[in-house]
């Protein structure tokens, strides 16, 4: 979602994780979409006046390249926000250049002694130098982690709000629930919830959602 905006989500098929706790492991895995963005834009063009964004989503939407979409997005006047687990500075540079997305929610999947663990990539350090571009050239972005207890704990938490902090980072930090289901991609459950209380809020806005 984009604060103020109508948004509708196109998801797109891929991804260069495998998070343990990924609930679209039928988006991930599959090999073809159901819609190609010519039926997409098909589709918005006939909802000009009842949405005003456009939500890139996925899987990993930077495994494609989205300039084409959002060259035609843009000359439909859609604001464009892109979900991303920010692997993939190059391409998200090349959207950000040509201002063809507007906001961008990044994943901080976990800490980086446990970032393998989570993802099953060994990315921390990829990851990092994404977020800290986005805060060098203060592109409008909002950081979220979501959280299985059983993979990262409040002490995790706190590592993770201390090095976005210590970088430059000072918008809201959200934190979501993790969210069971039969097709999660670790096949993991989780034993008990974060306590909330123990969370440090002194450093940055912090805000628990779904
Ligand atoms: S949760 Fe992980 S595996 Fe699932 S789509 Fe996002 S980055 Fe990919």
């Amino acid at each position: 979602m984009i604060p103020g905006e109508i948004s509708c989500v196109v998801w797109h098929i891929s991804c260069n994780l495998k998070c343990k706790y990924c609930y679209n492991d039928n988006i991930v895995f599959s090999e073809h979409g159901e819609y190609s963005y010519l039926d997409i834009l098909d589709f918005l063009k006939y909802r000009k006046d009842l949405l005003t964004a456009v939500v890139l989503s996925g899987g990993e939407a930077t495994m494609h390249d989205l300039r084409p979409f959002c060259r035609e997005l843009k000359k439909m006047k859609f604001k464009v926000k892109l979900d991303t687990n920010g692997l993939n500075l190059k391409r998200i540079k090349e959207l950000i250049d040509e201002k063809l997305i507007d906001f961008i929610s990044l994943d901080f999947k976990a800490t980086r002694d446990k970032f393998k663990i989570v993802t099953s990539k060994n990315s921390y350090d990829t990851f990092l130098n994404t977020l800290k571009y986005l805060i060098n050239i203060k592109f409008p972005f909002e950081l979220r982690t979501t959280v299985n207890r059983d993979l990262l704990d409040e002490k995790d938490i706190n590592n993770i709000i201390e090095v976005v902090f210590c970088i430059g980072y000072n918008n809201i930090f959200y934190i979501q629930k993790f969210l069971q289901t039969e097709s999660n991609i670790g096949n993991i459950t989780q034993t008990k919830f974060i306590n909330e209380d123990l969370i440090r809020k002194d450093l940055l806005k912090i805000e628990f959602r779904n």
